[in-house]
């Protein structure tokens, strides 16, 4: 950038990026960081973040960008947006059973909008703030808004909640109530605007479910977090695992809502294929069911076991019909993305 634009962006960066007080609000899930504070030897302003992860311990590194009309709502407000680009990169911590610690932000901007910036500030730092997780770096430059952040967690070595891990025979669980964000995507295409809706806060203030995560370390045999939707993120476990899973769709847990909003079949093709509801899926051995949940318990959180896997490959006890699919009683390496027929 020129270098009038590039003090533009230095004065952008120390107005709403830079930030010293580590605050140690509690989520609501009952998660609180450490401080969030430790580990940085040197933090923004250099070329590097200089940073001393926990001896023992793995880091566990992953990155999403957002996009603009993509992945959300050009028009969603400010807030949400900087609370989602976040909360989509916290959830992969969670479905490795990490503890989140720093972030690097990427940002796009079509425009230098302070109040817009204001906003989509606040929202990003309140999430931080009470999961733990640190601002170090990023990059500001010019074109159609995207946000792309990289999360760096940590979990002790070897005790990181995998894909590959379930065995045939365990419960398939999840922590919380699907189809959510896929009603709050349709109620925002037909115009609803009541912040209060609890379906568009599904879909634009999903919670990461750090605590949920931390606690079925030791306990879930596999994890994954449900980003593209529940038969296709279960198909990527037992893919991984070389299991099949049988679903009793009737224990669904349906979003508060989604029934009166879409009706009952489509509440229900909602919680099978709906992405972005961010909850955790885990397998875990019926031995563990009870501590399983005592733990979630403590941290306001709770297992609904959806079903069980099987030693067939594929995702079955799907009515026909339900989700659009032909049949779900398919190998799922035939299917890579779904498991499921076209
Ligand atoms: P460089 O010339 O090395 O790319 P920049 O001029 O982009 O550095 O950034 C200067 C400092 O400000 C760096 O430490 C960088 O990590 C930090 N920074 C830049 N953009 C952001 C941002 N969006 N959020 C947080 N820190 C940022
Ligand atoms: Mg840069």
């Amino acid at each position: 950038m020129s270098d009038s634009q590039r003090l533009g962006e230095f004065d952008l960066i120390r107005r709403f990026f830079v930030r010293d007080t580590p605050a140690g609000t509690a989520r609501r899930d009952g998660y609180g960081g450490d401080d969030p504070a430790a580990g940085i030897a040197l933090g923004q302003g250099d070329d590097c973040a200089l940073l001393e992860p926990t001896p023992g311990w793995q880091l566990a590194v992953s990155v999403d960008t957002s996009l603009a009309d993509v992945h959300f709502p050009a028009g969603a407000p400010a807030e949400a947006i900087g609370h989602r680009a976040l909360a989509v990169n916290l959830s992969d911590l969670a479905a490795m059973g990490a503890r989140p610690r720093w972030y690097v932000l990427a940002l796009t901007l079509p425009d230098i909008d302070p109040e817009w910036l204001t906003g989509f500030a606040r929202g990003l730092h309140a999430l931080a703030d009470r999961s733990g997780i640190r601002l170090v770096g990023g990059d500001v430059t010019r074109g159609p808004l995207s946000i792309t952040i990289t999360v760096h967690g940590e979990v002790p070595r070897q005790r990181a909640l995998r894909r590959d891990g379930a065995g045939v025979d365990e419960l398939i669980a999840v922590t919380g109530p699907l189809g959510g964000a896929h009603g709050g995507l349709q109620a925002w295409q037909a115009g609803a605007r009541d912040p209060a809706d609890p379906l568009l806060v599904d879909f634009l203030w999903p919670e990461p479910a750090l605590a949920a995560g931390e606690a079925l370390r030791d306990l879930a045999t596999s994890a994954i977090d449900i980003s593209d939707g529940l038969v296709a993120d279960l198909a990527h476990v037992c893919r991984a695992s070389g299991v099949g899973a049988r679903l009793e769709v009737e224990r669904l847990p349906l979003a508060a809502g989604l029934g009166e909003r879409l009706g009952e079949a489509q509440a229900q093709q909602a919680a099978l294929t709906g992405g972005d509801d961010y909850v955790l899926l885990c397998t875990l051995p019926e031995s563990v069911r009870d501590r399983a949940q005592a733990r979630l318990a403590e941290v306001g959180s709770h297992l609904a076991i959806i079903g069980r896997t099987v030693g067939e490959p594929g995702i079955h006890g799907v009515p026909p019909g339900r989700v659009g699919w032909q049949h779900f009683d398919v190998e799922v390496d035939d299917h890579p993305e779904t498991g499921a027929a076209p």
